[in-house]
């Protein structure tokens, strides 16, 4: 045994959080860093999921909206995430998806403005997040402009046009964290709303929406909160901006939906960004999700997350140090997400290589690849086997084979 080994059985043993890896269902030898992008399966969400098909469902078909309770799923589990990013109760709605949201608390932000025309964001942002701008504007005809500059320039571009500031809290390739109440607080000095993007912070990082005075933000149920594939998103609205006009006004939205009245008058409160019926299957999933992750410390999740990074960093760069990987996330953990990024010339065929050896991270245009660090599953000893596995295809080129440069549809 040389040393690290027993430094990482010793992280593992001293392992707050060890216990939830039995929470979830992964299969043995399967080290799975890929928790960023598609959260693994809770054990709970299995039995849940059968009671909510078979006895809701199934026994208590249309009866279980208020047998079950279908109908305040969304302000149910809205409040408990709530809970995880320093919201209110009241203030967070579960629903759609992630695009979806961003449409709804970029209108609801901007008719909440004067006299301003613009839409920022900057240009490296996941891709969804401007498309759905870049949608706004065609259809406001020429009323809504967008404006995308450079991710180091967006401070800078807050000027008396811009209305409302778009900005993802982590950012999805790199892991650059942005100090949410530092530019929250700048654009408010120049008379702007931010909408926060927080699909790479719900349940990766402390979140403190309030105490950052947030205005809007959105965020995914299938990535850390482990909610299930196209698990249900979010919307957090700051108490204050309840009056807003919701501009997907659905029924579900509607101060008394089942009055069926033919004008539609905004529900009071968080309510009025529902739109339509709720997918309620995957709201069960998401639930379970969620209930899990409340059970757990976020000062331990985010501590264990740090650890677990820097000794992924570290080893990757001790072990693997002469096949050329360039770290691109900040090497300050204060400054990262939840993930760790390198860059490699061959990343994808590498990442094929590694999912043959099952560790599962994944591949983002055009070199990074990208792994998830989960704290809730992973562990220390895994991190370090990992990095061996990577060792190993370098050393022995496994990743050069043609079949791995084959794209597949999703990376
Ligand atoms: C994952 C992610 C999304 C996903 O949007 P969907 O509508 O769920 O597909 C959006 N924005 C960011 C920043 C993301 O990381």
């Amino acid at each position: 045994m040389n040393a690290p080994l027993n430094r990482v059985a010793m992280l593992d043993a001293e392992d707050p959080l060890r216990h939830f890896r039995d929470e979830f269902a992964l299969r043995e030898g399967l080290i799975y860093l890929d928790g960023n992008s598609l959260g693994a399966l809770p054990k709970r969400a299995i039995e849940q999921m059968k009671h909510s098909v078979s006895e809701e469902w199934g026994e208590g078909l249309i009866t279980s909206w208020i047998g079950a309770d279908w109908v305040n799923a969304p302000t149910r589990i809205g409040d408990k995430i709530a809970k995880i990013i320093g919201a209110q109760p009241g203030e967070v709605i579960a629903g759609e998806s992630t695009s979806i949201n961003i449409f709804k608390a970029l209108t609801a932000a901007h008719y909440l403005q004067q006299g301003r025309r613009v839409l920022l964001s900057e240009t490296t942002n996941f891709p969804t997040d401007n498309y759905i701008m870049q949608g706004l504007e065609r259809f406001s005809g020429g009323e809504i402009e967008t404006r995308e500059v450079d991710p180091d320039a967006v401070l800078d571009a807050l000027d008396e046009d811009v209305s409302v500031l778009l900005l993802t809290q982590v950012h999805y390739k790199t892991a650059a964290l942005r100090d949410m109440k530092a530019v929250t607080q700048k654009a408010h000095d120049a008379g702007v709303l931010v909408v926060w993007d927080l699909s790479h912070s719900t349940g990766a990082i402390p979140v403190d929406l309030n105490a950052a005075e947030a205005d809007f933000a959105i965020g995914c149920g299938y990535k850390f909160l482990n909610g299930g594939p196209g698990a249900p998103a979010f919307l957090f609205a700051a108490k204050r901006h309840h009056h807003a006009q919701p501009v997907l006004s659905g029924w579900f939205g509607h101060a008394r939906p089942f009055d069926f009245e033919i004008k539609f008058d905004p529900a009071p409160g968080i309510d009025r960004f529902q739109c339509g019926t709720p997918p309620v299957l995957g709201m069960s999933a998401l639930e379970s999700g969620v209930d899990l992750m409340l059970e757990a410390d976020m000062t331990d999740i985010r501590a264990k997350s740090i650890g677990l990074s820097e000794l992924f960093i570290e080893l990757v760069e001790e072990r693997c140090g002469e096949f050329g990987f360039e770290l691109i996330c900040p090497r300050n953990s204060s400054e990262r997400g939840s993930h760790v990024a390198f860059a490699h010339p061959n990343a994808y065929e590498m990442i094929q290589a590694l999912k043959a050896r099952d560790v599962i991270g994944d591949f983002r245009a055009p070199d990074v690849m990208r792994f998830g660090i989960t704290p809730l599953y992973l562990s220390y000893a895994e991190i370090e086997e990992a990095v061996e596995r990577l060792r190993s295809i370098c050393i022995n080129r496994e990743w050069d084979k043609p079949e791995y440069r084959e794209r597949a549809a999703v990376t």
